[in-house]
């Protein structure tokens, strides 16, 4: 039964990755044209102080987190926010008030590769629970943005910089901010690798809080967004256009105002940075990282770009604050580049083509491993109860890979969130390759659960959930 039980595993856990198409990515290519792109530029002079990522209690306090969603978004009010997003795993929190920006994290699997879907409708179920490559990353990034106004990729050097490397920033296209600040954890190198590659994304900064009253992750980073209104479509508006900036917050000096942007000018082809505040240094940073000029102790500096500078961004540092400005990029003075990813439709064909039929020789495998015909009792009523578990799976799954290069809307069962519907009678929940606690069942019977959220066994090995 056990090897039986691993086989059904394998299975269901291979099948996902049938859906992955294999992509062929834009080779990186530096922003060019002779027209500048200054997202500051059309200022509304009206700036809001917002946290896009925060965790309250849900999933009947499966997920680790201290305080309610409503409570989590009081704190944030109180403390002048005027935009308090409510990220919990796979669900949009709704107690957050009007205010809030829809929004939900997405990702179950173990090599933390979590998204940030803000103005979202509904949540994605789709994820590849064990492994992830930068195609798997790319299907997951599509399938999120069909139902969110915005994706940004969540604490992308998470797990030592396995979450998302480098090369992956260089490909990886279709979501628009990456969240450069994660508490007191950066990722400019990443967020500088996208830029490199001619990937228009923006910088966006948040405490990923599970605990408001943790000094260390409440407070810590935010966002700054230039919008004429606190209402979520001028919000995701702003973010989309690249309106706002990062602040990251240093020491505990957190009582008082610090720096703050007051306008980011571009006038020919010289970029000048005003900040309120106390004096600062600024350094403007270049293609691939490069430091390109660094003023010290002033609140107004200038870069004037020369021929090969593709963009450049600000960074503006005091002892209690250190900020992160979207850059100002070349364009052709109409639209900004969309690197694309297309389907390399015979690669995908002969993937799937081996994983459903490594799968198939698995299932025989499993069929032959208890010949049901031959036998009676309780090995062979184990069987139907097996096939019952995994052929309904496989016909889902290898239904979504056929139907994956079509966008269409995910079947209703899976829109509606079906680890939390799903029901399951006494002999199907005997047969489940269950261990020794209600946890183990959970990521068993249902692949969607939030499994990395998990403590207790299963899948969610490798850290310590967060
Ligand atoms: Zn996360
Ligand atoms: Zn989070």
């Amino acid at each position: 039964m056990f090897k039986s039980t691993l086989i059904a595993l394998t299975i269901v856990l291979a099948l996902p990755y049938a859906c992955a198409p294999a992509y062929r990515f834009d080779a990186p290519r530096a922003f060019t044209g002779s027209h500048f792109y200054n997202p500051y530029a059309s200022s509304s002079h009206t700036w809001h102080r917002a946290n896009l990522h925060a965790h309250g209690r849900s999933w009947l306090g499966l997920t680790s987190a201290s305080q309610t969603d409503a409570e989590v978004a009081d704190a944030y009010r109180r403390r002048g926010y005027a935009v308090a997003a409510i990220s919990d795993y796979q669900k949009i929190a709704t107690e957050a008030g009007t205010d809030a920006l829809p929004a939900y994290e997405h990702g179950f699997n173990a090599g933390k590769h979590h998204q940030l879907a803000l103005g979202a409708t509904r949540v994605s179920w789709f994820d590849f629970p064990v492994w992830q490559g930068v195609d798997q990353k790319q299907y997951v990034i599509d399938q999120v943005r069909k139902s969110a106004a915005l994706v940004a990729i969540a604490h992308p050097s998470s797990m030592s910089g396995y979450s998302y490397s480098e090369d992956d920033f260089r490909r990886l296209t279709g979501y628009q901010l990456i969240e450069v600040i994660n508490g007191r954890f950066t990722a400019e190198n990443l967020w500088d690798a996208a830029l490199s590659a001619g990937h228009p994304v923006w910088a966006i900064g948040n405490d990923d809080t599970h605990d408001i009253s943790d000094p260390n992750r409440f407070a810590i980073a935010w966002n700054t967004i230039d919008a004429p209104s606190k209402a979520p479509a001028d919000i995701v508006a702003a973010l989309q256009a690249g309106r706002s900036y990062a602040t990251l917050r240093i020491g505990d000096t957190d009582g008082t105002e610090d720096v703050t942007i007051s306008s980011v000018d571009m006038h020919d082809d010289e970029l000048t940075v005003t900040t309120a505040g106390p004096e600062a240094r600024f350094s403007f940073v270049g293609q691939n990282g490069e430091v390109k000029k660094v003023v010290r102790d002033t609140k107004r500096a200038s870069y004037a770009f020369i021929d090969g500078d593709s963009y450049i961004r600000t960074v503006v540092e005091t002892p209690a604050r250190t900020l992160y400005l979207n850059p100002v990029v070349r364009y052709d003075g109409a639209t900004l580049p969309w690197p694309s990813a297309t389907i390399d439709r015979w690669l995908t064909s002969f993937q799937r083509g081996g994983i459903l039929a490594v799968c198939a020789l698995l299932t025989l495998s499993l069929v032959r491993r208890t010949p049901m015909w031959q036998r009676r009792g309780r090995q062979a009523r184990k069987l139907p109860r097996v096939a019952a578990f995994v052929i309904p799976i496989a016909a889902a799954t290898t239904g979504r890979a056929d139907a994956q290069d079509a966008p269409k809307p995910l079947p209703t069962a899976l829109r509606e969130g079906v680890a939390y519907q799903s029901s399951f009678d006494a002999a199907l929940v005997a047969a489940l390759p269950a261990a020794d606690s209600v946890f183990s069942f959970l990521e068993t019977a249902q692949a969607e659960t939030i499994s990395t959220r998990i403590s207790g066994g299963g899948l969610g090995f490798g850290a310590a959930p967060r």
